[in-house]
């Protein structure tokens, strides 16, 4: 894969919201359940945002327990 390419990847798995990397490694490399492991994690990730932003901690705290057991 050329480097452009790889970029590009890089920056479609990166989270929005935390700007971690997603179901894809360093180099671009992906699995097989990479996208849906994505979605999930900005589905998720979302909601930790707005509850904090909603200053609701509780909320928060629950939605990052669902982020980090990602199942
Ligand atoms: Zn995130």
């Amino acid at each position: 894969m050329k480097k452009h390419d790889i970029f590009k990847r890089l920056k479609k798995f990166t989270c929005p919201y935390c700007g971690a990397l997603v179901g894809c490694d360093e180099l671009g490399r992906l699995g097989m359940y990479s996208l849906k492991m994505y979605n999930r994690h900005v589905e998720r990730c979302q909601e930790v945002v707005e509850a904090l932003r909603a200053g609701d901690a509780q909320e928060a705290e629950r939605a990052r327990d669902d982020l980090q057991r990602g199942d």
